[in-house]
């Protein structure tokens, strides 16, 4: 239920902002009409708080109508590993001339997204903001998706917290799906909690695995420091909304030729809801070498290398298999290493073909970040390292002869 106080000083701030043309201005007063989704984006813009909506309980909430399976398609402007030449000045439509792409963990939670829709017998389902459709559906048909949500409107040529939670809550309000997937990036983290408050429903965060049970998505996510793994259902909350990180969930073979259909949706959007404004952009195109996330082969050291010095050893290495330097919370703790090369529960989740691990113990917290790994070469002095229980190649020994002695044989093959 949507409500306009006393206090409404009649400013007309409110009536551009809706999305669905549901204010009148009656007798300098903002009233509402029946087009209204409770989309929220008039309490935001009210200068005097004379808005207000009230949502009904979840138990008490018909939450039968609920149906699919979303996932929001995440696109980035550098795509995934390639980045931006130093500062640019914001001014506006960006992607004009360079398409932009689709992030790779939008595919990954479609891959998921995929097995849950069949399972639960419903459509699978993208939700794609953008400025301009360069055939986006063609990618996300491929990796699964039936349908497209797309919505096309000039206000949507970067992200903005404001206008895309708007049409998000709005597409929300309208389709009613079941399920909604976000990347646990810096995009989805920013998204999702702001559509999920919008919309009183719950968020699990950072999930490692999702599943149906009994009709509705089972959650899983680390907890307590990651010594427990929580099982979360959300029975009386719709849509049931999850973050997933970027390399956790496996990605899915593509079916090039598999369409999906696309469902133009019109939104209308207003400047005055945009209360964040970009004025310069400075990508670092030095970052590219340090984004371990899309590596192939990762080089990874541990508290056991002893030195930042001996780790310098690890670099040389990775250089000469074509790699990129991982680090355990430990070795980044130790000054090794700088954060954004940390492989974990609070670094990064990866999944390279090739992980090597050189003096890493193998806690928990380490383990959830690389074990999705193609093939795990652990080295380490402790026999009984749980690193072994990952690993496919174990080797119980010395870094300090091992590492010198695989630098010297890849030297000689090269
Ligand atoms: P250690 O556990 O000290 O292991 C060092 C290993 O080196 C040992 O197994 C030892 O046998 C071996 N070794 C020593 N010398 C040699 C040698 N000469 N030759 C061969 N082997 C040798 N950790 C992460 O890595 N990533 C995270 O994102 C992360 N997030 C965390 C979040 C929370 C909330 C918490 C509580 C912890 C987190 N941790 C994380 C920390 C984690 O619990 C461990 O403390 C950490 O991973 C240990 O790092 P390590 O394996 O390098 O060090
Ligand atoms: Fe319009 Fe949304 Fe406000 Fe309803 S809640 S009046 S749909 S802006
Ligand atoms: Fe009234 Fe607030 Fe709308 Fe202004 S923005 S007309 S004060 S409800």
């Amino acid at each position: 239920m949507i409500e306009v106080s006393k206090k409404c000083i009649g400013c007309n701030k409110c009536v551009p902002v809706c999305p669905f043309a549901a204010i009148n201005m009656i007798d300098k007063k903002a009233v509402m009409n029946e087009a209204c989704t409770l989309c929220g984006a008039c309490v935001q813009v009210c200068p005097v708080q004379a808005i207000t909506i009230t949502r009904e309980e979840g138990a008490s909430r018909d939450l039968s109508g609920y149906k699919g399976v979303w996932v929001y398609v995440e696109l980035s402007e550098t795509g995934d590993n390639a980045c931006a030449s130093a500062a640019s000045k914001a001014s506006g439509h960006q992607a004009a001339n360079h398409p932009k792409k689709i992030k790779q963990v939008t595919f990954e939670l479609l891959s998921a997204g995929r097995r849950l829709a069949d399972e639960l017998g419903e459509e699978l389902c993208a939700v794609l903001m953008t400025e301009k459709d360069h055939g986006y559906e063609k990618e996300l048909g491929a990796y699964g998706a039936d349908k497209v949500y797309m919505v096309e409107h000039d206000e949507l040529f970067e992200y903005n917290t404001d206008i895309f939670s708007t049409v998000m809550v709005s597409l929300v309000t309208r389709h009613k799906p079941s399920v909604i997937l976000y990347g646990a990036t810096i995009q989805g983290r920013d998204l999702a909690p702001r559509v999920a408050s919008t919309l009183y429903v719950g968020l699990t965060a950072d999930c490692t695995a999702l599943a149906i049970k009994d009709g509705l998505l089972l959650q899983s996510r680390p907890a307590f420091g990651g010594n427990i793994m929580a099982d979360i259902l959300a029975p009386n909350s719709r849509p049931q909304m999850a973050t997933v990180r970027p390399n956790v969930m496996k990605l899915g073979e593509p079916v090039h030729g598999r369409s999906a259909l696309v469902v133009r949706e019109s939104a209308k959007l207003d400047k005055s809801l945009r209360r964040v404004k970009v004025l310069e952009r400075k990508i670092d195109h030095g970052s590219a070498t340090v984004r371990i996330e899309n590596a192939n082969i990762i080089v990874s050291g541990g508290r056991g290398m002893k030195t930042k010095e001996k780790f310098k050893q690890l670099e040389e290495l990775s250089k000469l298999l074509g790699g990129v330097v991982g680090a355990s919370r430990a070795a980044v703790d130790l000054g090794f290493k700088e954060k954004t090369h940390q492989v974990g529960q609070s670094g990064t989740t990866v999944s390279p073909k090739l992980y090597l691990s050189f003096g890493i113990s193998g806690a928990v917290q380490h383990i959830v970040g690389m074990k999705a790994s193609d093939v795990i070469v652990a080295v380490n002095k402790d026999p009984n390292a749980p690193i072994f229980n990952v690993a496919k190649y174990g080797i119980v020994g010395d870094i300090n002869e091992i590492v010198p002695k695989l630098i010297e044989a890849l030297k000689k093959r090269k």
